[in-house]
């Protein structure tokens, strides 16, 4: 190794000794995801209702080619089903979004949750209340681009554009 390299080698090195972290105290600092991050798979609610928007069609289920997706139904009042229980198996959870592509009525979308690490086996399986929970917050908006097109954007908790 010449002279020259060991001296660009530590001009290197200096260079990011002068530079701030790009790192962070992780869990007590968080990033903010990217916007089509996938996380978890979860259940939305209508954002003026509260109300769960599922019907219990079952597509997703369908749809999942990991059998992650499980799910009982009884029918409703105005929407002709809505599931008893629903199921997400986490560790199987592929993250490919055909759940989400499936669902007929926007129900089932991408969440930015991440953290999946569990102690107990039971807690890997995500029931409708905790599907539900990770889901409120998550709405879709019809938005105009710089083209003029109206187009509809998926809004997560930790976005910028807050409703
Ligand atoms: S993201 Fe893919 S693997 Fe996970 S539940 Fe949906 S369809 Fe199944
Ligand atoms: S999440 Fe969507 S596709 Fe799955 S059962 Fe509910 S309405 Fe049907």
């Amino acid at each position: 190794m010449s002279l020259y390299d060991r001296f660009k080698g530590f001009y290197v090195t200096l260079g990011e000794f002068f530079r701030p972290p790009t790192t962070v105290q992780y869990p007590h600092v968080k990033r903010r995801n990217p916007h089509r991050f996938r996380g978890l798979p979860v259940l939305v609610t209508d954002p003026e209702t509260g109300e769960e928007k599922c019907t219990a069609c079952g597509l997703c289920a369908t749809a999942c080619p990991n059998n992650v997706i499980n799910m009982t139904s009884e029918p409703h009042a105005t929407k002709g089903r809505h599931p008893v229980t629903y199921t997400i198996q986490a560790p199987r959870c592929l993250f490919c979004g055909l759940c989400v592509e499936a669902c007929p009525v926007k129900a089932i979308q991408m969440s930015h949750h991440f953290e999946l690490a569990a102690t107990n086996r039971d807690d890997l399986l995500y029931d409708k209340e905790r599907l539900l929970d990770l889901g409120r917050g998550i709405y879709d908006e019809i938005e105009q681009t710089s083209d003029g097109e109206w187009v509809e954007v998926t809004r997560y908790p930790d976005d910028e554009v807050t409703r």
